[in-house]
C-alpha cells in the first residue's frame, strides 16, 4: 500500500515542513517495501512548487486544483485528503505537525478510522503495526506508541528528519473531486497576515529579543542583524504583552513554536515557557549580560555581554562576511 503525504503551502509556496514529511514518507515506504509515495496538494499552486515534492521523495503529486480550497478551510481539506487517500488505496498518511496539520489530521483519523500519532521524531519500528517514537512535554521527553490499526496517520515534528532534495521530478496528476458544499460551511471573516519579509513559523534563522532590549525604540538593532542574516524577528512574551512588538512575534509555549536552523536570543532570560517554543532549533546562540541567565544552559553558543555593544558588532561582522 502506498504512503500518502498531505502538502501544506502558504500562498502557493510549499512549506519546508511538508517537504520534510515527504522525505520521511519516502524513508518509511522504502523500509516497508511499500508502494510509491504520493503527495496531495490542495488549491492554487504552481508546477515548480509541486516539483519540490518530487525532489523530496514523492513519485507522484495529486493536485486538487480547486480555488475553493485556497482559504484553508479545515473541513474541506480533510474531506479532500480523505477522498484522495481512498482513491490511491494508501495505508499510511504522513503530514507535518502544525496548526493546520493538527486540525486536518484529527478529522482524517475519524474519517479513515485511522490511528493518529503526532510529534513523530523517527521512523517507526515496523512489523504487524508501527511502534512510533514521539516527542512529548514540549520536547522534554519521548514516548513510544504502538499502533495496530489498518490505517495510520503520522504527524512529523519540524526538523526531526533530514530533507531529501535529490529525488526525480514527480509526475503531477490534476484531480477533480466532488466535495460536498457542507464542508465549506466555515466562512473566513478576515485574515491577519504577519508582516516582515521572512515569516516566523517558517524561518530558517530567527533573531529574537527580550526585555533586555529595554524598549521598542531599540528594536532596530534586532532588525539590522535579522536583515543581514535573512532572518525573521521574534520576541519573548512580556515584550509582546507590553506592546513593544506585535503578538505574532511572541515565541514560546503560549506563542509561536519555531524550529529554525539558527535561533539567536538577545536579552531573553530563558524561562521554561520560552524554551518550550525554541527547543527544536538546531543551533541556539544566546546573548545576555548575565552569565547566570538560564538560557545559557540551553545554548550551543553563548555571548556574555551587553546587547547594545554586541549586536552592532555582530551585524558588522555578518556584513563583512558577504
Ligand atoms: P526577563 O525575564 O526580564 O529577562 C530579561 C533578560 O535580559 C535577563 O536575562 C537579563 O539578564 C537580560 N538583559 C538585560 N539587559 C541586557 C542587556 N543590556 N544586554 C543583554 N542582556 C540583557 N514567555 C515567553 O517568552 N513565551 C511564552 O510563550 C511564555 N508563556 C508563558 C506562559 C505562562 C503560563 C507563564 C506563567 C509565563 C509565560 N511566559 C512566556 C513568561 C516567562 O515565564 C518569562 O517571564 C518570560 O519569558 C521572560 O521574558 P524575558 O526573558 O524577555 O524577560
Amino acid at each position: 500500500m502506498s504512503v500518502l503525504v498531505y502538502i501544506e503551502h502558504a500562498d502557493g509556496s510549499v512549506k519546508k515542513t511538508s517537504l520534510e514529511a515527504v522525505s520521511y514518507a519516502k524513508a518509511l515506504s522504502d523500509k516497508l517495501g511499500a508502494g510509491e509515495v504520493i503527495a496531495v496538494a490542495l488549491g492554487s499552486i504552481a508546477q515548480e512548487e509541486l516539483a519540490k515534492a518530487g525532489h523530496a521523495g514523492a513519485a507522484k503529486v495529486m493536485h486538487v486544483n480547486d480555488e475553493k480550497l485556497n482559504a484553508g478551510i479545515i473541513q474541506a481539506h480533510a474531506e479532500a485528503v480523505a477522498q484522495v487517500y481512498r482513491k490511491v488505496g494508501a495505508g499510511t498518511l504522513v503530514l507535518a505537525k502544525s496548526s493546520l496539520g493538527d486540525a486536518v489530521a484529527a478529522r482524517l483519523a475519524v474519517k479513515l478510522d485511522a490511528a493518529l500519532v503526532s510529534n513523530v521524531v523517527e521512523l517507526p519500528e515496523t512489523g504487524s503495526g508501527y511502534k512510533v517514537k514521539r516527542s512529548i512535554y514540549t520536547g522534554k521527553a519521548f514516548a513510544e506508541t504502538s499502533v495496530n490499526k489498518d490505517h495510520k496517520i503520522l504527524a512529523v515534528k519540524k526538523n526531526a528528519v533530514d530533507l531529501k532534495t535529490d529525488g526525480a521530478a514527480a509526475a503531477v496528476e490534476t484531480v477533480a473531486l466532488d466535495i460536498n458544499a457542507d464542508n465549506f460551511a466555515t466562512k473566513i471573516i478576515s485574515t491577519d497576515k504577519a508582516t516582515g519579509e521572512v515569516l516566523l513559523p517558517e524561518a530558517d534563522i530567527v533573531v529574537s529579543g527580550g526585555r533586555g532590549m529595554k524598549g521598542p525604540e531599540n528594536w532596530g538593532l534586532i532588525e539590522d542583524l535579522a536583515k543581514e542574516l535573512g532572518a525573521a524577528t521574534g520576541c519573548s512574551k512580556p515584550v509582546s504583552d507590553i506592546g513593544w512588538r506585535p503578538h505574532h512575534e511572541h515565541v514560546g509555549q503560549t506563542g509561536v513554536k519555531v524550529a529554525p536552523t539558527l535561533y539567536i536570543a538577545v536579552g531573553i532570560s530563558g524561562a521554561i515557557q520560552h524554551l518550550a517554543g525554541v527547543n527544536s532549533s538546531k543551533c541556539i546562540v544566546v546573548i545576555n549580560k548575565d552569565a547566570e541567565a538560564p538560557f545559557f544552559k540551553a545554548a550551543d553558543y553563548g555571548i556574555v555581554g551587553d546587547a547594545f555593544e554586541v549586536l552592532p558588532k555582530l551585524t558588522e561582522a555578518v556584513k563583512a562576511l558577504k
